[in-house]
């Protein structure tokens, strides 16, 4: 017996949930766009794209440095055997 699963694309969802999970368009939603002759692309959440993700790493980045408690912590915590 066949499953019966609703894509909506006007709403980004399935029945299958994984659109509403992941932000991306399901296999059924693909299979449906194909169907339809749409671009399932524009269904993909920005941040999964190429500029988004490089977009991450333009943000300066400062040196971390911990704190006295914070060096106490780790050396109390982590040993390290230099033999
Ligand atoms: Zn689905």
């Amino acid at each position: 017996m066949e499953k019966l699963i609703i894509v909506r694309m006007n709403q980004r969802t399935c029945d299958c949930g994984k659109p509403q999970k992941l932000h991306m368009p399901c296999a059924h939603a693909i299979i449906v766009c194909k169907h339809n002759n749409i671009d399932y692309l524009q269904y993909v959440c920005l941040v999964y794209t190429l500029d988004y993700m490089s977009s991450v790493y333009k943000v300066n980045f400062s040196k971390w440095t911990a704190s006295n408690e914070c060096q106490l912590f780790l050396r109390n915590t982590f040993t390290y055997n230099t033999s």
